[in-house]
């Protein structure tokens, strides 16, 4: 048992118990103790007190698009990871998409992740995709430690990206099943895109009006079918539509291994407010009326909803033309998910320990990384967000990391400063501002034949053990 290096103390520290004063002892990057606040400090540990700060699990952030390589002019590694950092994110999973290549083959994987080493903030994973003709590298991408695969069931936006249909969705879940793999999906139905009225110009109703709650909830019933047929693991991801969620709610009670996601953006921003033109606002699915909100907060209070990731998907500042028709679909929020949440969390009486379950744990235990992270407790790493809850800031632009600060959010005022964040016993970010660089590319493990980061032999000198970049599988406490 290596000696402890750090207690960290705050009078509201989250734990998987609930919230309590406490001291939190670290050893080697993890916790090894969270013990009562008044604790003894061992001789050369380093004391920090968070006073009345509260104490989160660094936050799990599942579904990042970094477009890098490839699309690095809309995001990259090092200025996601930084966002991440400041924002009280410590573990954050790449999305398979909007780079180039995608990550739909082992080679591609092997691209991307030489690509992110040395530029990770915090700790870093990488999706799989399920494109038509890939199902012979489903498997090689598994053993080689991606989380799980997503898919399209409508088209990407991208064209090196397409959507499965019926049958290859059918083949690339059946496959996915047998390697008790988890196939995580866009679900909105193409019949029903393609019947609703067509959007463009910058009215944003009528770009409502084109990705109708319909196409959400035939998806899903869809998923729920599929999921229990093949006896697979299905996550639907971004879900806006609360119209969907009593039919999760059943598939779930009925044994059906579902899970859900959804997003700030559709928890904290509403149809009603978005003004014409203000295609910082697009995505898909889109963000509905004030009432379907409603519906998305109770399917969290009841659980039904499992996480709440931020989809971060930014391009360039000319890609948000104004237009809803052609403007690029997506909302950065990598650096606010938090205090966006927080802020709409505690006007509606949730607390701190809700807020980590949806951002932390839950998403933490969707990507198999519990044990490990997503809780302030013994044998976890060391991974911290100090929030001031009570504190508000309005949202400056200027002072977020990532590459193209357009945000649905500039102007607001919020709740929740983050300020500062720890990643393995170490602090990476404070008030906002992005510190020492100690990220890692991470791995699912549990798997037979992990093929490891590329060249982990002989890897380059830079990256050895101790310093930034270097890739960690992490390995889950048997149950
Ligand atoms: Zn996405």
């Amino acid at each position: 048992m290596p000696g402890v290096q750090l207690v960290l103390r705050s009078a509201r520290v989250v734990t998987p118990e609930g919230t309590r004063a406490a001291s939190v002892s670290v050893a080697d990057g993890r916790i090894t103790e969270v013990g009562p606040y008044d604790a003894r400090v061992p001789d050369g540990a380093q004391l920090v007190d968070a006073g009345d700060d509260a104490v989160l699990p660094g936050l799990v952030d599942t579904h990042v698009h970094v477009n890098d390589p490839g699309r690095t002019e809309w995001e990259g590694f090092t200025t996601a990871t930084r966002a991440a950092a400041a924002g009280g994110i410590t573990t954050l999973l790449d999305m398979p998409l909007n780079s180039l290549p995608p990550t739909t083959t082992v080679p591609h994987l092997r691209t991307k992740q030489e690509t992110a080493y040395a530029q990770v903030h915090v700790d870093t994973g990488f999706w799989g995709g399920a494109i038509p003709g890939n199902v012979a590298d489903l498997r090689p991408l598994h053993e080689a430690g991606v989380f799980g695969f997503k898919c399209f069931l409508s088209p990407s936006g991208v064209e090196e990206f397409p959507e499965l249909g019926p049958a290859e969705l059918e083949s690339a879940l059946t496959e996915i099943a047998g390697l008790g793999g988890l196939l995580i999906v866009h679900a909105e139905d193409p019949g029903r895109l393609a019947s609703a009225p067509q959007s463009g110009g910058p009215a944003y109703a009528g770009f409502l009006a084109s990705r109708p709650r319909a196409a959400e909830n035939d998806a899903v019933d869809r998923l729920v079918g599929l999921a229990r047929k093949l006896d697979a693991r299905v996550h639907v991801l971004h879900l806006s539509s609360g119209d969907a969620l009593p039919v999760i709610a059943r598939a779930r009670r009925e044994g059906v291994a579902l899970t859900v996601e959804t997003c700030p953006h559709f928890l904290t921003l509403s149809a009603e407010e978005v003004p014409d033109g203000a295609t910082e606002f697009k995505c898909c699915p889109p963000i509905r009326e004030r009432a379907n909100q409603d519906a998305l907060w109770q399917g969290l209070a009841d659980g039904t909803v499992d996480c709440v990731v931020s989809d971060h998907s930014p391009c360039t500042a000319e890609l948000k033309d104004g237009d809803f028709g052609t403007a690029w679909g997506g909302i950065s929020s990598l650096q606010l998910g938090l205090p966006a949440v927080w802020t709409e969390a505690r006007r509606r009486g949730h607390t701190l320990d809700d807020v980590v379950r949806w951002m932390s744990s839950g998403p933490a235990r969707l990507a198999g990384l519990d044990g490990r992270k997503g809780a302030v407790a013994p044998g976890h790493d060391a991974d911290f967000a100090l929030l001031a809850p009570e504190e508000s800031f309005t949202v400056d632009p200027a002072r977020l990391h990532h590459r193209n600060p357009v945000t649905a959010y500039a102007g607001r005022t919020l709740h929740g400063v983050v300020r500062a964040t720890w990643l393995r016993g170490q602090k990476i970010a404070e008030d906002g501002r992005p510190l020492r660089r100690t990220g890692r590319l991470i791995e699912r493990t549990g798997h037979p034949g992990a093929g490891g980061y590329p060249g982990s032999a002989e890897r380059p000198a830079a990256t050895g053990p101790g310093r930034p970049g270097r890739t960690e599988r992490i390995e889950r406490p048997t149950a």
